[in-house]
């Protein structure tokens, strides 16, 4: 059964980087390619080296064709003048490097192709150029794991293809000479590292679907487990928007669905002492903590996650906003209670112990992917999955098509 999922895997990579070769070849205009930084050279880092079991082909300023049999190459030399060596050959950059298999870089395998630009400051960015599907079939493989129920998987490709979009739209790293990074400041991605079949084929099904509101891409975003409550992104982030609400989700706290880490983070609960706290805050004659709930800030919320705690002692303490909490207190989730296992908050000595129990891991906004797993186990549909988290928006075909590929 593995043998065959892998070898299943392998035939679509070459199927994926065979078809990267006659897109680089032909130029072809009805694709969308992104171009992801994979890694950033700078002077005095080690040699760069590329593998493929199928060799390669290198393609300069020139567009002549270089084939190279060998299974492996490395950059030797980087010159001045926006120049590299490889096999004793000087190549002008931007250089593409093209293979029929995977190329593998630094430990990861990377289907589409590798070019090389010169950025500033003399840095040389080694970018993966890849199609719009195959990127979105590596970054669901992090981010929800590819053996999730399908049609969850379908769901997180659309979400992932949608920010995806606004991304390049924001032109974050235009600057740099890329549209995105590999990291979480983007999306984590690392390529071919696993991925399935199933991962490849809910980008393929749902390809070129992505979530619009008025006509314009959405921050679709998306965390682990909303602990049974979502959250808006005016409660988190200070702005409104309109498929961003409060609301109850019932699927990702149902214990009999739930397996692994999504249990984990269903009921969590982290102890401090007093002790502890004056140690963390620098502060003595910890006597009292108080905190409040999003919705005593903002009119009409009804968001019980916490926005902000005070420890009185001899001095005030006061950690303000969501991530802030989270941060300091090393918390899964800023929905939670605060109790004393023995006396009332307003009452503690320095034998008090303080415990921050809690529901679900991340911020909560948009697709909760717990939620999504549950909904998808029970026969949800990806578009039921994504009109629930993402209310009054429209699951859209023509938006990609008619917008980014004439850009590109
Ligand atoms: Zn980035
Ligand atoms: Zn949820």
């Amino acid at each position: 059964m593995f043998l065959l999922k892998v070898k299943y895997i392998r035939i679509l990579c070459l199927l994926l980087s065979m078809f990267s070769l006659i897109e680089a070849l032909k130029i072809v205009d009805d694709i969308v390619n992104i171009d992801v930084l994979i890694y950033q050279y700078q002077a005095g880092d080690d040699n760069i080296t590329f593998s493929s079991v199928s060799g390669f082909y290198l393609k300069s300023e020139d567009k002549k064709l270089n084939n190279i049999k060998d299974e492996s190459i490395t950059i030797s030399k980087v010159l001045t003048n926006s120049k590299v060596v490889i096999k004793n050959k000087v190549y002008s950059l931007p250089l593409e490097i093209i293979s029929e298999s995977p190329i593998r870089f630094k430990e990861l395998e990377y289907s589409g192709f590798i070019k090389i630009k010169e950025a500033q400051n003399n840095k040389l960015v080694i970018i993966n150029c890849i199609d719009l599907e195959s990127y979105v079939a590596g970054v669901i493989s992090a981010e929800i794991g590819a053996s999730s129920p399908f049609e969850a998987l379908k769901a997180q490709a659309i979400a992932t293809r949608t920010i995806t979009i606004k991304k390049i739209l924001n032109n974050k790293h235009q600057k740099d000479g890329y549209d995105l990074c590999s990291t979480v400041h983007c999306q984590v991605y690392k390529g071919l590292k696993n991925q399935s079949s199933a991962s490849y084929r809910s980008a393929i099904e749902t390809s070129g679907l992505i979530l619009v509101y008025n006509n314009q891409p959405i921050d679709a975003v998306y965390s682990s487990s909303c602990g049974g409550v979502s959250e808006s992104t005016e409660n988190l982030w200070g702005f409104k928007l309109d498929y961003s609400t409060v609301k109850t989700d019932s699927y990702c706290i149902d214990v009999e669905q739930l397996s692994g880490w999504q249990k984990k983070y269903l009921n969590w609960q982290k102890d401090f002492s007093v002790i502890q706290l004056q140690q963390m805050f620098a502060i003595t004659n910890i006597s009292a903590i108080r905190y409040n709930r999003v919705s005593e800030f903002k009119p009409g919320s009804n968001s019980d996650r916490i926005e902000k705690i005070e420890i009185i002692g001899n001095k005030i303490v006061t950690i303000e906003g969501q991530y802030k909490i989270r941060e300091t207190f090393n918390l899964p989730s800023s929905l939670f209670i605060v109790y004393s296992e023995d006396n009332s908050l307003e009452e503690l000595n320095r034998n008090s112990k303080i415990i921050f129990a809690g529901n679900g891991y991340g911020h909560g906004v948009g697709m909760c992917q717990t939620g999504a797993i549950v909904r998808a186990k029970s026969g949800q549909t990806y578009q039921e999955i994504l009109h629930f988290y993402y209310p009054n928006t429209e699951i859209n075909s023509e938006w990609l098509l008619n917008n980014i590929t004439k850009e590109k």
